[in-house]
């Protein structure tokens, strides 16, 4: 491929860019602003996505990685939010390298749905897939303890969070986008002929303006604390839930396939997800006042262990590799968050347009509305349908030229942006990426990312 997007673009761009205006200036570099940016930039709209962090280092990084209509949504009637979110499963899975499809069995114990309920759901499920098949429910057979009574199988998706963000920004690059990672939207002054928007490299601390016709707002969690600073009111407002996963050794946790069961805290729905060498066990769903509240405590920990240990009663603290926390952006009514609805909405105030909610299947989805009114706002035809595309995938190679391919093609920053997110071996690996760090230190002076 013969395109670059480095550090060294990252500067060129920021110059570029540098007190000048734009069509639309997309504030959040996550999965629903990779998106939307995606879909502008190959429609050849002028677009600049700033996050104020690593790509995908927000909520983005931090989700249970599946990408499935959710089960649990059908049992508070969300019949047609399911709907949607199967058929972009389908769509990603069908049409991307990097969504594969997972086997499930969710067990039927004196914590979880009862059978017949489950075996409706599943139905339901399968059926609003466009599939017609009557779930099989299996004896335990010695998989699990005595008290899990059997399991019902039945088929998803996962995939890896932040390489699917980071595909949507190279594609985004790739159309002549401008998308900068470590630089934040910090100030808005509105003036007669709309808002000018100061930016901070947050690298070298240089500030710059830009003038864009249209703004969006797709900061996830942040999202609450742009509309204040932009003077808008988001009525009900956004509410906040942490939700934290463990990872563990697969030798402690031997599953060929993911479960879904109820913990018996709560009765909870929660995961156990294989990835290779460690198994991601989650997850909790607790309201937060702050988007930046992304410390795991023991409490968390707590909770996710002694759910899990109803199926591995030998599991302990000690097991626990390493966790990882994200933040969900939900908007909507709800007592407790499980309640808080997990679809997507757009609201539209002047020139800003705000993406709130959502999730990582739904946001091809959310990407098309959001260009759909951007369109409207700038008065032009856009092309929505069937987009956005992923027209990056990384080639298959070896270790060391990977590391180099990303650093030229996919603009880390840091050692951590490529062990954290573009190979995110901090949460795949049993060690935590650590034989990993020489190799990646060496690319990143050789490749004058980093300076000796
Ligand atoms: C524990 C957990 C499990 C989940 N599991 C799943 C799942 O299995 N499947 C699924 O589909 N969904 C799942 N989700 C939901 C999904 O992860 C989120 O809905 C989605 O990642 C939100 O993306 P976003 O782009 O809106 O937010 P984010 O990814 O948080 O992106 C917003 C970005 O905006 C940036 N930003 C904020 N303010 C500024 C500023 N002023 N200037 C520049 N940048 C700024 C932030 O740094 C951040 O990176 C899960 C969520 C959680 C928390």
């Amino acid at each position: 491929m013969d395109f670059e997007f480095s550090y060294k673009t990252r500067s060129e761009d920021i110059e570029k860019i540098r007190n000048s205006d734009c069509d639309v200036l997309v504030i959040g570099g996550g999965i629903t602003g990779a998106g939307v940016a995606n879909i502008l930039a190959s429609n050849g709209v002028s677009v600049v996505l700033v996050e104020k962090g690593d790509f995908a280092s927000g909520t983005s990084s931090g989700s249970s990685k599946l990408i499935h209509g959710g089960l649990r949504y059908l049992a508070q009637g969300e019949i047609m939010e399911v709907r949607g979110l199967l058929k972009e499963r389908d769509y990603l899975t069908a049409n991307t390298d990097i969504v594969k499809p997972m086997d499930f069995h969710i067990l039927v114990d004196q914590y979880s749905w009862k059978k017949g309920t489950l075996k409706f759901g599943l139905f339901l499920y399968n059926l609003l897939s466009g599939k017609f098949s009557i779930p099989k429910f299996t004896g335990n057979k010695g998989l699990y303890p005595e008290s899990v009574e059997g399991f019902f199988q039945y088929q998803d998706s996962y995939t890896d969070d932040s390489l699917l963000v980071i595909s949507n920004i190279v594609t985004s690059k790739m159309h002549g986008g401008i998308c900068l990672n470590y630089v934040e939207a910090e100030d808005f002054e509105e003036t007669d002929e709309g808002i000018i928007v100061t930016l901070e490299d947050k690298i070298s601390r240089d500030k710059f303006t830009i003038e864009p016709s249209v703004i969006i707002n797709a900061a996830g969690p942040w999202a609450g604390v742009l509309s204040e600073k932009l003077g808008l009111d988001l009525e009900q407002g956004l509410k906040l839930s942490k939700g934290v996963h463990l990872v563990l050794p697969a030798s402690k946790v031997p599953v060929k396939n993911a479960i879904a069961f109820r913990s018996h805290i709560d009765k909870r729905q929660m995961f156990v997800i294989p990835r290779g060498e460690v198994v991601h066990i989650g997850t909790t769903d607790t309201f937060t006042d702050s988007p930046d509240d992304f410390g795991v405590t023991e409490d968390d920990i707590d909770y996710v262990l002694k759910s899990v240990s109803q199926l591995f009663p030998s599991v302990n603290r000690e097991d626990v590799i390493t966790s990882y926390s994200g933040i969900r952006p939900l908007f909507g009514e709800g007592k407790d968050p499980g309640s808080v609805t997990r679809d997507f909405e757009l609201r539209q105030k002047g020139q800003v347009l705000s993406i709130l909610g959502g999730k990582i299947t739904n946001y091809r989805t959310a990407s098309r509305d959001a260009a759909s009114m951007v369109a409207s706002m700038l008065r032009k035809h856009l092309r929505v349908k069937g987009l956005p595309v992923l027209e990056y995938t990384r080639p298959d190679l070896g270790i060391p030229e990977r590391i180099e391919y990303e650093i030229q093609h996919e603009c880390p920053l840091f050692p951590e942006d490529i062990l954290r997110r573009r190979e995110a071996a901090r949460i795949y690996s049993l060690d935590m990426g650590k034989s990993m760090e020489p190799v990646v230190k060496e690319k990143a002076l050789e490749t004058g990312m980093v300076k000796r």
